[in-house]
């Protein structure tokens, strides 16, 4: 089999790169290999559908920036034939809130969100209980406050671009790449488990928490492992306003969800590798106590289930990596890295990788600084806005 261009990996980044390429370059055969149709495992569909721009880097606000406003018009936009694309977004809020100790770092942020026109507001403590009257705000020194920012459902967002996608001619195939061959500066072809194999002129790697073992087939180094981390669904018990999506600095991150909350708190410690286990007690152990110290109604909160997935963690600087390796292989481009932010950045991303296989340089949003040369230089870019 031929394509001009063959994305290895057929979730959010996959799929976005996909849609994006058919867009960019209409005439371009492009196909999509993916081993499991249902995405059982990857972290996609595990995703709690966050959208933010608190961050520092003006990269990761720019892309979350586009990709909000994707997302606001995805469903019409990614129709096919008149059917609508629905992806449930909330405009709910987010909220990062700090101890004393963080704000001068939360306030640098806050400036670098308002020079990139980010409807963002800094409250003080007694302004936070007044906005949320449930919060325990003693041992605050602020928060920020963005307001257009929200959540959507990420099972909507893959299969949304998905359809649109195979709308437009991509193929998916569904089978996993087994082995990549090179030659000179090139890969040439993947071999895939089920005997066939594909050339194409360019190939994008979007297979998240597994891109390095396809890294590996081609000796090229990434420092992108998998981070197990667990999501929860909750209710509070006693009555408790509306929240927008609550993250503090020990990682502990939650919003509303139906008549209760999606959320947990990330463990940073936790062992690298591939582990979909469920510690069923890590609610009520480490996110119950911190939940209830913040806002005193979850004293009585009760988890409803726990699932576990994914984070493709960069552990140079916890960015992601969107590119090729200069001089060494040409054609294959890497987007994978996002360390908790992919879906938000999906659609950015998707267009970069288009941009940079079409057009060979970016176009809309400069990500220079996001690229593989920082991996190859040792060089780190790190995210500062992840308190
Ligand atoms: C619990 C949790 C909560 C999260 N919350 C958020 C959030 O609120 N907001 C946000 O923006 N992000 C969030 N994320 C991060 C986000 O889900 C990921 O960054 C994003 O989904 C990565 O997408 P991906 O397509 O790169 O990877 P995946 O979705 O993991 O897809 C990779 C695909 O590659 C395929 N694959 C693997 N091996 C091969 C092979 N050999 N050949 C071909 N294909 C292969 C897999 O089958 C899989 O479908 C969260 C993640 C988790 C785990």
């Amino acid at each position: 089999m031929r394509y001009d261009i063959a994305i290895l990996g057929g979730a959010i980044m996959g799929s976005s790169a996909a849609y994006f390429l058919k867009t960019l370059a209409p005439s371009a055969s492009v196909c999509v290999v993916e081993p499991d149709s249902t995405y059982e495992f990857c972290s996609t569909l595990r995703s709690s559908g966050g959208v933010r721009v608190l961050f520092s880097c003006p990269e990761n606000i720019e892309m979350s920036k586009f990709g909000r406003t994707f997302i606001r018009r995805f469903p019409q936009d990614m129709a096919v034939s008149s059917r609508e694309a629905p992806v449930d977004w909330v405009e709910g809020g987010y909220l990062f809130i700090v101890p004393p100790r963080g704000m001068a770092l939360l306030e640098a942020n806050f400036e670098e969100q308002m020079r990139h026109q980010c409807e963002v507001e800094l409250l003080m403590p007694a302004q936070l209980k007044e906005r949320f009257p449930s919060m325990y705000v003693d041992d605050l020194g602020g928060g920020v406050h963005s307001l257009r920012d929200g959540w959507c459902d990420p099972h909507g967002l893959l299969q949304g671009f998905r359809r649109k996608a195979i709308s437009l001619g991509v193929e998916y195939i569904e089978d996993r790449v087994a082995a990549l061959s090179v030659a000179g500066k090139e890969v040439r072809e993947a071999n895939l488990e089920s005997g066939s194999s594909i050339s194409a002129d360019a190939f994008v790697n979007a297979t998240g928490a597994w891109s390095a073992q396809l890294c590996a087939m081609v000796d090229m180094p990434l420092p992108v492992v998998p981070l197990r981390r667990f999501e929860h669904y909750f209710t509070a018990g006693n009555p408790i306003e509306r929240l927008p999506y609550v993250k503090d600095v020990d990682r502990m991150a939650f919003r509303s969800e139906g008549v209760g909350f999606s959320g947990g708190l990330v463990n940073s410690d936790e062992p690298r590798g591939f582990n979909f286990e469920v510690d069923h007690d890590y609610f009520e152990r480490v996110v119950w106590p911190a939940a209830a110290h913040r806002f005193p109604p979850l004293e009585a909160a009760k988890c409803h289930r726990t699932w576990s997935g994914l984070y493709e963690q960069c552990e140079l600087d916890g960015n992601p990596i969107i590119g090729n390796w200069k001089g060494r292989l040409e054609n294959f481009f890497v987007v994978t890295g996002f360390s908790g932010h992919g879906m938000m950045h999906a659609p950015a991303a998707g267009r970069a990788i288009a941009e940079l296989i079409v057009h060979g340089a970016f176009q809309t949003l400069d990500l220079t600084r996001l690229g593989y040369d920082r991996v190859v230089r040792g060089a780190a870019y790190p995210e500062a806005g992840i308190l």
